[in-house]
This record gives structure tokens, sequence and C-alpha cells, in this order.
């Protein structure tokens, strides 16, 4: 089935209700090749003309599902949302760019996902197209925590985030050389009208990681009135903030007992983690 507006494709899920969307078929297609699913049909959501591109509301853009990791990274929607385009084109090799799309990287919610820390730290918000032209706002983060799901027939529209009009950082460890999944990545934008620096941690987790501390203490940290300069032991111990919020130590076996020490491949992601958060950081307020 080949709709070409959401509604026809919510009408065709409806119909079969054992049928799945597929867009690039990146992911999809990886699970039935390895024999890990078998969807009885499906529905193609690469017809959708109203998901392929974004727009402009209220201070906000509305990024259709459809847009594929390859159209992202261009330097026009960089210059929207740079820490997304940077996620985007870190995304797999060149042919997984060209067919892979933001909707599909959120509801695959696959921790190594590369667009999944930049929009937990954007706070986007998905808008979902249901039965009888129903439309639904569920927050990234409710998705991918499991707080509120998809619902049968529900087909992700639209991805809504701020437009902060300042810089933005997504940066991305494989621990190889050439594109691969991420070991961890960490997103950073700023949002100088209310004076915050929002951070999150990829792939360390089941899903991204907010350190909320983190952020407020760096935030008082800041000149925004100034040149939002910062120095680099300052630099250095948000990094090392973020990794310990995010990779903590290990809970003592017994109350009052000693902490085991943190395992060296644990300890290696935190400080990994430390390094791209500084530089992240470093390189939003340079
Ligand atoms: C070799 C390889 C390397 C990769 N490397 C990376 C990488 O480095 N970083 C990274 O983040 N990802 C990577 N991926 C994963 C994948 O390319 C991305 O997650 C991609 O964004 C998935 O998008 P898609 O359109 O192909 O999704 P699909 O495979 O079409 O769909 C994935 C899932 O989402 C559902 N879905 C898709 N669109 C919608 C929608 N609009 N509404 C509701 N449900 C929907 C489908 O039903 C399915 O369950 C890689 C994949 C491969 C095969």
């Amino acid at each position: 089935m080949l709709p070409t507006t959401l509604d026809e494709a919510v009408a065709a899920l409806s119909a079969v209700p054992a049928a799945v969307p597929v867009a690039g078929g990146t992911d999809l297609m990886a699970g039935v090749n390895a024999g890990h699913l078998r969807p009885a049909a499906l529905v193609g959501l690469g017809r959708i003309s109203e998901i392929r591109g974004w727009q402009y509301l209220d201070g906000e853009a509305l990024l259709g599902a459809g847009l594929t990791h390859a159209r992202m990274g261009r330097p026009d929607f960089s210059a929207l949302i740079p820490a997304l385009a940077a996620g985007a084109r870190a995304a797999g090799p060149p042919q997984i760019r060209n067919a892979g799309t933001l909707g599909g990287n959120v509801v695959s919610a696959h921790p190594t996902g590369d667009t999944l820390p930049v929009l937990a730290a954007l706070e986007a918000t998905l808008v979902v197209a249901g039965p009888e032209g129903a439309r639904r706002e569920i927050p990234v983060s409710h998705l991918l925590a499991n707080v509120d799901m998809l619902r049968p027939s529900e087909v992700v529209g639209h991805v809504r985030v701020p437009l902060l009009h300042a810089p933005q950082t997504f940066l991305k460890a494989t621990g190889r050389t050439g594109p691969g999944r991420a070991m961890a990545s960490v997103a950073v934008v700023l949002d100088p009208v209310r004076r915050g620096v929002r951070c999150a941690v990829g792939a360390v987790a089941p899903m991204p990681l907010r350190p909320l501390e983190a952020e407020r203490w760096i935030a008082s940290l800041i000149d925004w009135d100034g040149q939002r300069g910062l120095a680099p032991e300052a630099l250095a111990a948000f990094g090392d903030y973020v990794a310990m919020a995010c990779i903590p130590d290990p809970a003592p076996a017994e109350e009052g007992g000693e902490a085991p020490a943190l395992p060296p491949a644990a300890f290696h992601l935190r400080r990994t983690v430390a390094t791209l958060a500084r530089r992240g950081l470093g390189r939003a307020l340079a």
C-alpha cells in the first residue's frame, strides 16, 4: 500500500491491523532480513509529500517525519537546527542517510539513534496522526521512556522543535574510524532567551539522559550578556559533572560500606562522555 496523505496511511493501517508502516526501511528491513520481524503487510510512507519537508510555526519548526538524514544534513537545514543536522550527518554511511528518516529514527528508538539526544535536548514533540483525522502530540522523551506510546494505526507526521537561533552541537564517539553506531553521543543546545543550557547524552542508556543539575550549574556561570566564553576549568568541570550524572559510581553493597570500583569499560565510557560534553559546550560557546 502506498498512500499519498497521512490520513490515507492511517486508514490503510486501520483496515489491516497487522500492517506496519515503513519509511526508508533501513531499520525495518534489517529486522525482516535477520528473521526478527515478519510484518503481514507494509504501508509505505515514501509517497506522502506533506511529511518530506518542513514549515515554520510561531518560533518553531514543524519537521516532516519523512525527512531523510541526507536532507537534514544539508546547509539550509543546518542553519536552522545545527545539532540535528550534525546528528543526521553522523547517522550511518551515505546509502543509509539517503533512505533513513527522522520518523524512523525516533520510532525505532534505538539507544544509538543519533537524532534522539538532539531531540531530547531540544525538548521536541511528536505530532501524531490517528483515525478520523485526529492529531495528538507526544513529547519525544515520553515516547522514548514508554510513558506514552503510539497507538494502533497511528503514524508520526511531524516533529515540532523550537528555533533557538543560537549555537548547538552534536558530537559522537564510535570507538572506530568511519561511520558507525555511537558508543556515546552528546547534544548541547544554548537557549539565550531563557539563559539556559540543555544537554542530552545518547547511547549510554536505553534512552537519552538529561544531566539537569549540570545544565543549571553551567548556565549560572555563563555571562549571557557578554562574550559567553568560559574558562577551560569550567568546561572540564561541566564535562565531568555530565559524565558523573550519566554514569554514576556503583552503589555500595551495604549501607556505610565502600563503593566498588567502576568497571574499566564504564570508566572509559565516562571519560568519553566527559570529553564530548566539554568539547560540545566549548564549541557552542566559542
Ligand atoms: C548499516 C546501518 C547503519 C546504521 N547506522 C546508524 C547510525 O549511525 N545512526 C543512527 O541513528 N541510525 C543508524 N541506522 C539505523 C537507521 O538507519 C535509522 O534509525 C533510520 O533513521 C531509520 O529510518 P527509516 O526511515 O529507515 O525507518 P524504517 O526502517 O522505515 O522504520 C523503522 C521503524 O519505525 C516505524 N516508522 C517509520 N516511520 C514511521 C512513522 N512516520 N510513523 C510511525 N512509525 C514509523 C516503522 O514501522 C519501523 O518500526 C543504521 C542502519 C543500518 C542498516
